[in-house]
């Protein structure tokens, strides 16, 4: 195609994980979904919504929202956006900061969609190679527009000290976002540093944590003077009636939220001691997955493939430092007990005879 910009054209787009419909054939553990259902309180909400309300477009800065995760956090609506899904907040970031020929940077490996966004908007793409055991991360260079933090780090679970992340903000001369995708699922956030450092902002979703990834909301907790300007910048109304709903019955469900995430903990570290009993190495995980790779190096394909032929979806990935293993969710304690099964059969497949 001609007429594709020549950067685009040249870019390989995001690949999202295989989402067979129907599902339930398969464990599912291959897009970090929450296994458990969203809370009832989403149900009834769902249940009591004015279908003619539909018609009506909803309310264009999601304020109820704001207001929520405000309390819920200790800050003011004004230093809240919420977007569709976090993807819509890390575009949105982008488009309000960079110019065509500044540089964003990121550490690697690390979720691809910044490089992508950085290629989408013309960006100079500086990606940073991280390697085991990665509490020692190449400290960002201060000439970046933004700098990407996961944190927990996704395909990997590890996650950085706030102390580290602090020091690694105040070298950059731009804005340093930290994608807490994961952040419930893990000991720290970054929460304090929005308030300490005017250049932090912090980017969460529900996908994960609240079990909502089918009805995307992701937020970002910065500076008022940024937020106000990426306003600005975000589809006029890009959150749907549905969603604000919803998201604000799951929100108040602080219970359920609670009781949902320490089973997944709880899960994630039986697991993580049960594979590592089996033979498999894997590192501490802060996230709703974990890494575990067999015995022998480079065996991640196959130990994909034959998780993939007893029916357990998994990702892997083809990159420097990931070809070991797999990225693996954390599912119910029902369904990790048949995976862990499955690992145990194949293991024999990855040892040398
Ligand atoms: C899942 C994920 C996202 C995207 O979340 P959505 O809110 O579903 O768009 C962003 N960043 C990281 C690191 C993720 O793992």
């Amino acid at each position: 195609m001609d007429y594709v910009r020549p950067s685009i054209a040249a870019m390989k787009g995001y690949v999202p994980g295989f989402q067979p419909d129907p599902w339930q054939k398969y464990i599912k553990l291959n897009s970090n979904e929450n296994p458990f259902p969203p809370s009832p309180k989403v149900k009834e909400t769902l249940q009591a919504l004015t279908y003619e309300d539909l018609r009506l477009y909803p309310d264009p800065v999601s304020l109820e929202l704001r207001k929520k995760l405000g309390a819920l956090y200790g800050f003011s609506e004004n230093q809240i956006i919420c977007g569709n899904g976090s993807d819509d907040i890390l575009n949105i970031i982008v488009r309000t900061l960079v110019q065509p020929g500044e540089a964003i940077g990121f550490h690697e490996p690390t979720f691809p969609l910044y490089r992508i966004l950085g290629i989408l908007h013309g960006a100079k793409v500086i990606s940073l190679p991280m390697s085991e055991p990665y509490n020692q991360p190449p400290m960002p260079p201060p000439d970046l527009k933004i700098f990407f933090l996961a944190n927990p780090n996704s395909p990997v679970g590890f996650g950085f000290p706030t102390a580290l992340v602090a020091e690694m903000a105040q070298r950059i001369k731009g804005i340093f976002v930290v994608d807490e995708a994961y952040a419930e699922f893990g000991r720290e956030n970054a929460l304090e540093l929005v308030r300490q450092l005017k250049n932090v902002v912090v980017v969460r979703t529900v996908s994960k944590s609240y079990s909502l990834a089918g009805v995307r909301l992701g937020y970002a907790i910065g500076h008022e003077n940024l937020i106000s300007e990426m306003i600005k910048v975000k589809d006029p109304f890009n959150v749907t009636r549905l969603t604000q709903a919803l998201v604000a019955a799951a929100l108040d469900d602080r219970e359920y939220f609670q009781k949902t995430i320490s089973q997944i903990l709880e899960t994630r570290e039986w697991v993580t001691k049960e594979a590592r009993a089996l033979g498999y190495r894997v590192i501490p995980s802060q996230a709703n997955f974990i890494f575990p790779r067999p015995p022998q190096e480079g065996k991640g394909v196959k130990f994909y493939e034959a998780l993939f032929d007893r029916k357990v979806l998994t990702r892997y990935y083809d990159e420097e430092g990931l070809r070991d293993g797999v990225r693996m969710t954390i599912g119910k304690r029902e369904e990790m007990i048949a995976v862990l099964q499955v690992m145990k059969e194949i293991l024999p497949q990855f040892s040398p005879r």
